[in-house]
């Protein structure tokens, strides 16, 4: 939070700030702009949804049909296909934007918040270039997103490794790796496509899978979305197993077991997301992509695994996830953001903390929460404005 000059410039005040430009901060804006409560989005970067513009690779779509990844107040047309590719997703988020007349101010890094009791408003310090701007708010919403900062595995000896190293958020495809050995580290929906996509384009592929996964295709995962709308969790949890089952046999032939609890239970009550086969399943099974247990150390070009043998790679790709970084910035968490910058209460009462504190698909629920929370968030702030507009005219 060190601030680079002195330079600090004063902002008009605002009723709601909002961090973020990714789908959970324009869906609280929308919602609020449908019930007439101004906002106002501060991005670091310079566009909109970023995440999905500048650190996903080419190929990825939505893993869910698109039912369940619109957002408040506009749902996707007739036309969309039903596993949006993410230039259709973003093109979705543009015309959102759009549609709601939002006000965004793009290239504002917020480096700090805080509570002003005496005033009872948020202060916000925001970087714009070398200047230092500060913004006022009654209601504050985080909506930074849960996979901001990559995070990479202390993995011994990997300084000395001779090839590329990268995180999956700077991978965008495979042309750089065409007959080269590459390891993937890392078994969730992003490691798992990425070693397919290696495959696909020529590249020898590994990928190291520590613990128990899921693997699910798209549309028994879309199903079982739908029955839980009819079912108890427990119920749906055994046909999803059924048919996956049905499609791919037993996995832990092939070094994918599955966890004790069913895919719906991981998905709505562990940060774990079920894998979405996008082919990677077929290939491990004939033998094409490897599966290899954890890394224990790197030498050079050869890697060690944790079944002791060693393997030579021209480059490894870890796709081991993110970290918020809200407790970064947000100086009081007022009860809402553990130490993890993730939400520290459980859904459905994760949402809202003190002096119009909340925050937006902050556990680990996807596109789905930034819709929930988007409404939520904007009828509550809408209710508590509207109190206090009404208190002040009648005094
Ligand atoms: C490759 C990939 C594929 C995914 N596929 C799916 C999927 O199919 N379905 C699904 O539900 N979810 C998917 N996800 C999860 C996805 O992250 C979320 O669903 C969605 O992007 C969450 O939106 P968000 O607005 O909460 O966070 P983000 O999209 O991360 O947006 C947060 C925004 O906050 C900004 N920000 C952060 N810190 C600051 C700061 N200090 N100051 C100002 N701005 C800041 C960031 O620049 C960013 O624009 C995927 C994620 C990845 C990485």
């Amino acid at each position: 939070m060190e601030e680079k000059t002195d330079v600090c410039q004063q902002q008009p005040e605002e009723v709601v700030l909002i961090v973020g430009a990714g789908p959970s901060g324009l869906a609280v804006a929308a919602c609020l702009a449908k019930r007439a409560v101004p906002s106002l989005i501060l991005e670091r970067d310079d566009c909109i949804g970023p995440l999905w513009r500048k650190r996903s690779y080419d190929r990825v779509s939505l893993h869910l049909a698109k039912q369940y990844c619109s957002l408040p107040h506009m749902p996707h047309s007739d036309t969309t296909p039903t596993y949006m590719p993410k230039s259709e997703f973003i093109s979705y988020l543009d015309s959102y934007a759009e549609r709601f007349r939002l006000r965004i101010q793009f290239g504002r890094r917020v480096q700090s918040a805080r509570y002003d009791q005496k005033l009872g408003r948020w202060i916000v310090k925001a970087r714009s270039g070398d200047v230092l701007e500060e913004y006022i708010g009654r209601f504050l919403v985080v909506a930074a997103g849960e996979n901001d900062q990559k995070f990479v595995p202390d993995v011994n000896g990997l300084d000395s490794f001779k090839g590329v190293v990268i995180h999956s958020s700077e991978y965008r495809n495979a042309a750089a790796f065409k007959g080269k050995d590459v390891l993937v580290v890392g078994s969730g929906n992003s490691g798992m496509e990425i070693a397919y996509d290696l495959f696909e384009a020529g590249a020898r592929s590994s990928i190291v899978v520590r613990s128990t996964i899921h693997i699910v295709t798209k549309e028994i995962y879309s199903f079982a979305m739908r029955l839980m709308k009819y079912l108890p969790m427990l119920i749906v949890d055994n046909i999803f197993l059924f048919l996956c089952y049905l499609r791919f046999g037993n996995t832990a032939k092939y070094g994918l077991r599955r966890p004790d609890i069913g895919p719906m239970y991981m998905k709505y009550n562990t940060p774990v997301f079920p894998v979405v086969d996008v082919g990677t399943y077929d290939r491990i099974k004939t033998g094409e992509i490897q599966v290899l247990p954890s890394l224990t150390n790197i030498e050079g070009s050869m890697v060690t695994f944790s079944n002791g043998k060693t393997h030579h790679y021209d480059a490894i790709i870890f796709a081991t996830g993110y970290r918020s970084t809200v407790r970064q910035w947000l100086e009081a968490d007022e009860g809402l953001i553990g130490k993890d910058g993730m939400a520290r209460n459980n859904y459905p009462d994760h949402w809202k903390g003190q002096n119009g504190l909340y925050c937006a698909s902050l556990n680990h629920r996807g596109l789905r929460a930034s819709s929930e929370d988007g409404l939520t968030i904007a009828d509550d702030i809408s209710k508590a404005y509207n109190l206090s507009e009404e208190n002040q005219r009648s005094v």
